[in-house]
């Protein structure tokens, strides 16, 4: 494509944003002709899920609060069995990105209209993708059936979210809109919200470190992922995910944590190779260079900063390098197995990156 020249798709999903639009739950519901919902959410939000329920009154058909991160197959066959045996006609699914990802995973086997009320900042919500764990391999799929209908942003539902995970989450959805603005299918459009997802959650973080219940902040922070969530799920993610990918799914390792280690590093790696979106990066996060603000936005906040610290033994950096570069794959600067191996080198001993 010449220079200059791009393709926009808008998504198709509704999304309904604020304070207390939980409320507005049955409404969408009704909308979108769902008599029986089956109400998703972990082991963990449980009662959110029974409140949920309570609000949705007759039109819920079950509770399942059994979901799990990486969508792990046998859960969903579990649920699937609940969809049947209750008839459910929807999913309602509360929590972070492993309820979202069940009620994901019942609609790609179903194709049943899902509503998603996202706790954390993952950003799952907005995309057509799910992650699948068999037998301890994580595959990803690719399906306009996996995209929620209805998105409700409840700030309210994100106070009770701790502040170390919100500064984690915060992180991974920074990620998406990093990759989103060097990605080789993205749009000025995604650019314009990438950097003010960025520049919104940048500010927010701090702030929710300082004061779990800043309302502000936290209307910020969930408004910056919003616009993260969906740069990602518009555009193909490279290096910083695929890292991410297989540390997660190699090594079992929890998924925001390993996203908030692994950014600065990957932003390094290829910072000279996009300096337009490395530069939008750092005007987003008020810093003078990418990767080291984003080393500085985590010192800050308290994120971690080395994989070691997250449970990877170092005897497994060898092998996330040779995963890394099993299957190419595109990215804005090639890779490269010695660089990328000091890359997760750096990451495991949490070394500021570029020094
Ligand atoms: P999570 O959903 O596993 O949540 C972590 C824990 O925090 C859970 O116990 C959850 O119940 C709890 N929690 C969530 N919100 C809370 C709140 N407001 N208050 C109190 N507790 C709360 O974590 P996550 O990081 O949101 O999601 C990770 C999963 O999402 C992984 O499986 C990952 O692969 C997937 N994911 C998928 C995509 C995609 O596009 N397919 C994108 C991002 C993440």
């Amino acid at each position: 494509m010449p220079t200059g020249a791009f393709v926009y798709q808008g998504s198709p999903q509704r999304v309904v944003f604020g304070v207390g639009t939980l409320a507005t739950v049955r409404n969408e519901v009704d909308r979108l002709g769902i008599r029986r919902a089956l109400v998703i959410s972990t082991a963990e939000q449980q009662n959110t899920a029974e409140v949920l329920a309570n609000t949705l009154g007759k039109t819920c058909a079950a509770v399942f609060a059994g979901a799990r991160m990486h969508t792990p197959t046998n859960v969903t066959d579990e649920a699937m069995a609940l969809v049947k045996d209750k008839r459910a006609d929807g999913t309602v699914a509360v929590g972070g990105g492993s309820a979202t990802g069940l009620g994901k995973a019942i609609a790609l086997r179903t194709d049943l209209p899902q509503i998603v009320v996202p706790t954390t900042y993952a950003g799952s919500e907005s995309t057509n993708l799910l992650g699948e764990t068999q037998d301890s391999r994580k595959t990803t799929k690719r399906d306009p059936k996996i995209l929620p209908e209805v998105v409700i942003y409840d700030v309210d539902l994100t106070l009770t979210l701790p502040v170390k995970l919100s500064v984690t989450s915060g992180m991974n959805a920074i990620a998406h809109a990093v990759e989103g603005l060097y990605a080789k299918d993205g749009n000025p459009i995604l650019s314009l919200m990438a950097e003010e997802g960025i520049r919104a959650l940048a500010r927010a973080l701090p702030e929710i470190v300082r004061d779990a219940a800043d309302g502000d902040a936290r209307t910020d922070a969930l408004y910056g992922a919003w616009l993260c969530g969906v740069v990602l799920g518009s555009t193909t993610a490279a290096l910083h995910h695929k890292l991410c990918h297989i540390l997660g799914g190699s090594f079992n390792l929890p998924h925001a944590e390993t996203h908030a280690v692994v950014l600065p590093h990957a932003v390094a790696y290829n910072e000279r190779s996009a300096p337009e979106a490395m530069a939008r990066v750092a005007r987003g996060l008020g810093a003078k260079s990418a990767a080291d603000g984003l080393f500085s936005l985590a010192e800050r906040t308290g994120a971690p900063t080395m994989l070691s610290e997250l449970g990877m033994p170092e005897t497994a950096i060898d092998r996330a390098a040779d995963l890394a570069v099993e299957q190419p794959f595109w990215n804005p600067r090639p890779l490269e197995h010695e660089a990328i191996r000091k890359l997760i080198d750096d990451a495991w001993r949490g070394r500021r990156p570029n020094r």
